[in-house]
Parts: C-alpha cells; sequence; structure tokens
C-alpha cells in the first residue's frame, strides 16, 4: 500500500497525512474513524513506515528497508499495537504500553502506538491514555482507530486529529478488486454483496463463491425455460451447495440481485448491471417479465430470506420460493 493508494480511496486523509509528513507537522494523536473494511489499519502502517523509512521519496516510503519491512511484519520495536483483550482494552495494557515507551525513552525518541477498536477501552484506561496523550514525550505519536466514535470520550477525541475514512464504493471495490487480477463479474458480484473489502476479497478468492454464482445462474435458465424440471434440479444440485443458513442467505442474495439486473435493464440503468457476463439471458428475461413482475419477483425472494432467518428449512424456503418464481413468469404469459 503507498499513499498514492490510499489517496484513491480516501484522498481526505491521504492528503492530511502526507502534508504533515513532509512537512515533518504530524499530529501527536491521530483518531482514524470509519466502517470496517476501509483501509485503517492500512493506512497505520503506511504512517508507521512513513513515519520510520530512512529512504523515503516525499511521503512515501521505500517498502523494502529494514524499517518499512519491520513494520510489515509488525515487528519494529518503536511501533505498538494494542487490542482488545477479550471484550474490553483494559488500564493495564496502557499502562504497560506507556511504561514500555517511557523505557525506551532515551534511545530513540521516535515512537508510533496504534490502539485498534479505541472505543473498547475502559474509563480507566481511557484516562491512563488521556494523561499520555496530554504531555507528549518526546516524537511519539498515538493512532486511534475505532469504528464507533461516539463511544470514545470526549476528552480524547478533542486531543486527537480525526480523519474520517469513507464507505467504498461498489465501483471503488470492484477496481481494487479487479486490480488484484480477479476476473470481474465475480469483483463485480462480490462488491455488489459487501461494502467491507475484505470480505470481498475473501469471497472473490473462494471456489465456492464462484460456483455459487454458476448455480444461480443455472437456476435462472431453468426458470425463464420454465422447465418442469426445476424442482428436481434445486434438490439435485442447488440445495446441496447451499447447505447451511449463512450459504443458503448467500444464495438468496445471489438471486436477489439477479432480479435488480432485470429492473436496472427495464429502467435501462445499463452501469448498474451486476451480472455483467450474463446480458443475453438477462435481456431475455426481461422481455418475459414487467417491471411491475419483476417487483414482485424480489419481494418472493426477501419472503424467502425472512423465512430462512426466522429458521425455516432451507429446502422449503427453496420449494416455495420456486412456486412463487414459477407463478410470477407464466402469469406474465
Ligand atoms: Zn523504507
Amino acid at each position: 500500500m503507498s499513499w498514492k493508494e490510499l489517496a484513491q480511496t480516501q484522498a481526505t486523509a491521504a492528503r492530511i497525512l502526507t502534508n504533515a509528513l513532509t512537512q515533518g507537522q504530524l499530529a501527536h494523536a491521530y483518531l482514524i474513524e470509519g466502517q470496517k473494511g476501509t483501509g485503517k489499519r492500512k493506512a497505520a502502517k503506511l504512517l508507521s513506515q512513513s513515519f520510520f523509512c530512512q529512504n523515503k521519496e516525499g511521503a512515501e516510503p521505500c517498502g523494502h528497508c529494514r524499517d518499512c519491512r519491520r513494520v510489515n511484519s509488525g515487528n519494529h520495536p518503536d511501533v505498538v499495537w494494542v487490542k482488545p483483550d477479550g471484550q474490553s482494552i483494559k488500564k493495564e495494557q496502557v499502562s504497560n504500553l506507556i511504561k514500555e515507551f517511557s523505557y525506551r525513552g532515551v534511545e530513540s525518541r521516535r515512537k508510533i502506538f496504534i490502539i485498534e477498536q479505541a472505543d473498547h477501552m475502559t474509563i480507566q484506561a481511557a484516562n491512563s491514555l488521556l494523561k499520555f496523550i496530554e504531555e507528549p514525550n518526546g516524537e511519539t505519536i498515538a493512532v486511534l482507530m475505532t469504528e464507533q466514535m461516539q463511544q470514545l470520550l470526549d476528552t480524547i477525541i478533542s486531543r486527537c486529529q480525526i480523519l474520517t475514512f469513507r464507505p467504498l464504493s461498489r465501483q471503488q471495490m470492484e477496481e481494487q478488486l479487479v486490480a488484484k487480477e480477479l476476473p470481474r463479474p465475480l469483483a463485480r458480484l462480490s462488491a455488489a454483496l459487501t461494502n467491507d473489502i475484505e470480505d470481498a476479497l475473501e469471497y472473490c478468492s473462494n471456489e465456492w463463491f464462484a460456483e455459487a454464482r454458476q448455480k444461480v445462474i443455472q437456476f435462472m435458465e431453468e426458470l425463464i425455460n420454465q422447465s418442469q424440471s426445476v424442482l428436481l434440479k434445486i434438490y439435485g444440485s442447488f440445495s446441496p451447495h447451499f447447505d447451511d443458513q449463512s450459504k443458503m442467505d448467500i444464495g438468496l442474495d445471489l438471486i436477489l440481485l439477479w432480479y435488480k439486473d432485470l429492473m436496472s435493464l427495464h429502467l435501462e440503468r445499463m452501469d448498474d448491471i451486476i451480472y455483467i457476463d450474463q446480458l443475453d439471458l438477462l435481456n431475455r428475461q426481461a422481455l418475459k417479465s414487467s417491471l411491475q413482475q419483476v417487483t414482485d419477483d424480489m419481494s418472493s425472494v426477501l419472503s424467502a430470506k425472512k423465512r430462512l432467518s426466522a429458521h425455516v428449512n432451507q429446502q422449503s424456503v427453496m420449494e416455495q420460493l420456486v412456486l412463487m418464481l414459477q407463478g410470477g413468469v407464466s402469469n406474465e404469459l
């Protein structure tokens, strides 16, 4: 990860930090706030690399010197990460951190500590930290990260420079996945399912997911052809692939996205199409079903999701859904 890359998704934060780095005017404490998957941790790592790298160009760290490599592998002696121990970050964790920092104070005065899920600090932990932030010792930088800024003490927030990380748009996520050489149809589909880039990456690199996508396409094809054997296919090939509740829930989401595509086709919003490599099939189906029909089918999928979350057996959820969707297609003709 480079600042240039970070700027593609978090332009404001990247600009603030690179300016501070090049002008030697880093704040003593930063608070990075934003949803899971927005790149908070990568940014903290990058900041640490830039802070210690001996060969940086402008703000960009070289990425391969000893300091850069040690930051990257989490082994840099002057970069300390603190995470919740169980449910919370306890006072001892923060006091140990402060102690460690003061021991090594003279030898190297440049240090960074990074607190993940800072909102999990107990009041006592937060108060110890506060004292430390208020009396900065040498060139020390505190980086706090949180998904829930409102849970932090106001006194902490007011002493930090706040960097807000925005959720990635579907397109930004898709481009990041494609840049990792993942196939675009899969990248687009997983970016449509989640707004967490790490989750999307996991979907994309998972064989089960690629196959799930194929199963859904086959299922839609059977439906469009009004095949008499849709239910048999469900028993034989579809259901075994989605053999627990969470997998079936993903399966239903994939079906729902298919109907959203039909809606996008009706509304001529071509840029919104998710199953981009299935335009022929989508067009055939769009010709057969009105916008109203598509809306009804989407409601059927949503109520199937509801039944599934109420622990109705997966097989009967699918059976009922097939009957509703088939009813829909034949009503239209
Ligand atoms: Zn370096």
